[in-house]
């Protein structure tokens, strides 16, 4: 189904944030709606703040079926909504709206997007496994719950802001056994964990040559994952695969949460090599 082919059924979507035009998701979504033969489209708002309860209105009056919320909206939202996925509630933040006939649920899919691709793309089990987490942003909220959810045996949390790492660990402890560190016990940490996540922005473009850690603090045979995906291999992921780590990159959790919202919204199965075929071309693109 292309443009061309858009007509009065067809069911809309899109992504709300600021700013929202470096954004892969319309792209991978719409791929994702091709694939499936789905009468649908999928576009990026530039929502501005203060403009969010008039947005999410809109949502219900123009009766679209589904919306991605992305930064700086993610806490604000869960105000706007008739009701919240207990997921969405632990991590205090929604990213996927569901329209259920005026009515509008929010989920959070970017931690179970993060499990899942890391599961598959590694082979790892989680279960009884002891995690590095170095950030206590947004995202490493998300990313410590679904960890905790599979059953690692601990997180450490380990953040610049050491308050903010003891406010994630302190939460998080609901759900598993977890610590807070400053990023000065990094070595000693690193040396006991099965798993290192970073969940820093260092390392994301135009910022490439910087590293959450010392890859010579990797243990071989780690797995080291990174939630940055524009480079797709960060320089954190290149050094800690040199050492002989297993390098996991954020591509796939960018992928996977987008997967999710697709299954809420349509009730299909997500045609995820498409979605992640199409956003991969898109970066080769603009980086050539
Ligand atoms: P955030 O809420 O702003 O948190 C940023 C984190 O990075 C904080 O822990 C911050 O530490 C740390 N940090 C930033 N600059 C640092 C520096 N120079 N030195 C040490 N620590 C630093 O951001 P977020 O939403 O969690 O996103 C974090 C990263 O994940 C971003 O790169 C984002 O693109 C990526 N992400 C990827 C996906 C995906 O689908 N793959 C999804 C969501 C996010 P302080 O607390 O000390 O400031």
């Amino acid at each position: 189904m292309g443009i061309d082919k858009l007509d009065s059924h067809t069911v809309m979507y899109g992504v709300f944030g600021d700013p929202i035009r470096h954004s892969k998701s319309p792209i991978m979504l719409n791929r994702a709606f091709a694939a499936s033969g789905l009468n649908a489209a999928y576009a990026a708002f530039h929502i501005l703040p203060g403009t969010l309860k008039e947005a999410v209105a809109g949502i219900r009056a123009l009766g679209f079926r589904g919306v991605n919320v992305t930064i700086p909206h993610k806490v604000e939202v869960m105000s706007y909504l008739d009701e919240i996925d207990e997921g969405a509630q632990a991590i205090g933040a929604v990213n996927t709206i569901v329209n259920e006939g005026g009515k509008l649920i929010g989920y959070n899919t970017d931690g179970i997007g993060y499990v899942r691709s890391l599961k598959e793309e590694t082979g790892i089990r989680l279960k009884g496994k002891k995690v590095l987490m170095i950030g206590a942003g947004g995202a490493a909220r998300g990313v410590g719950y679904a960890l905790a959810r599979e059953g690692a045996a601990h997180l450490f949390i380990a953040n610049r802001t050491k308050a903010k790492a003891d406010e994630l660990a302190a939460s998080m402890s609901a759900f598993a056994s977890a610590s807070s560190h400053g990023t000065d016990e990094l070595q000693q940490l690193a040396a006991e964990a099965d798993l290192i996540v970073n969940n820093t922005s260092l390392g994301m473009h135009p910022d490439v040559d910087s590293t959450p850690m010392p890859a010579e603090w990797i243990r071989p045979g780690t797995v080291a994952s990174d939630l940055v995906y524009n480079p797709l291999v960060t320089r954190f992921l290149r050094e800690a695969q040199a050492r002989g780590a297993i390098a996991h990159s954020g591509l796939g959790m960018f992928v996977y949460q987008g997967a999710y919202a697709f299954e809420y919204w349509t009730g299909l199965p997500a045609p995820v090599a498409a979605m992640r075929e199409v956003v991969e071309r898109s970066f080769n693109e603009t980086t050539n």
